[in-house]
């Protein structure tokens, strides 16, 4: 069995005793992509929340290559490996794109050759080489979400949790996105991806987890991306 690089066990998660995640297990091996989808509210955010230490876990346990980051801050399991591009594209609209790749290469892990790293992110977003010098805040939606990815992979993170990358974005901006997708698996890392692209998701992911409530509805492979029916089923029957 390959080797778990990410582990949720009977993760329960309450905002101010109201629960969001309830008894939620998922397992994502080294490599793998794998899918969170589900409706509004199911409790996608949350979890990866959970994970980055930003909410706290009521029970259950989060584990990193096998170990529990279960209560510890945000910057220390960044240190050990994950990294969030949050909803909603955050990236500073002030700074050049080459500033913003810059401050997320100030977080590397690793002392290797900041600018062999910086060269390797310009060949997996070409337009960031291209708009090096323009700020930010002047890219189109989709040229600053493959912004946030690329600085969350300056830090050579293990895993990658990306909530809603194709939030707002057009249909055709959102096949570039995901088109990265395979290309960071290539180099190493492991992706867990929240969605509201349900069928585009499961079709791409090697495992999707539909939640609803806050619990685990289904798990889909890629091959029940055409059952419909089952799709439709997971989020609301
Ligand atoms: P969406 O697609 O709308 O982002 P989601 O699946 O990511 O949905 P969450 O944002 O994780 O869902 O929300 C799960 C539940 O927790 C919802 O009922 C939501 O109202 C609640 N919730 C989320 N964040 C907070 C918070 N900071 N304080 C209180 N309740 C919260």
């Amino acid at each position: 069995m390959p080797e778990a690089i990410l582990e949720l066990d009977r993760l329960d998660v309450s905002y101010e005793g109201v629960p969001a995640v309830r008894d939620l297990n998922i397992r994502i091996d080294r490599g793998e992509i794998v899918g969170l989808i589900g409706p509004n509210g199911a409790g996608k955010s949350t979890t990866l929340h959970a994970i980055m230490g930003i909410v706290r876990a009521a029970g259950g346990d989060i584990r990193l290559s096998g170990r529990s980051i279960r209560g510890r801050a945000p910057e220390q399991i960044a240190r050990a490996g994950i990294a969030l591009v949050p909803e909603g594209r955050r990236i500073y609209p002030n700074m050049t794109v080459d500033e913003n790749l810059k401050l997320g290469l100030a977080a590397s892990r690793r002392r290797g050759d900041r600018g062999k790293l910086m060269a390797s992110l310009h060949e997996l977003f070409p337009i960031l080489g291209r708009y090096g010098k323009r700020l930010g805040g002047v890219l189109s939606g989709g040229e600053q979400q493959q912004l946030a990815i690329a600085r969350a992979l300056a830090a050579e993170p293990d895993v990658i949790l990306l909530d809603e990358p194709s939030l707002g974005l057009a249909p055709t901006v959102v096949e570039a996105v995901f088109e990265r997708l395979g290309e960071i698996r290539e180099r190493g890392v492991t992706t867990l991806l929240v969605e509201q692209r349900a069928q585009r998701t499961v079709a791409m992911a090697d495992r999707t987890y539909a939640l609803a409530n806050g619990e685990l509805r289904a798990t889909f492979g890629p091959k029940d991306a055409s059952d419909t029916d089952r799709l439709v089923a997971a989020y609301f029957g």
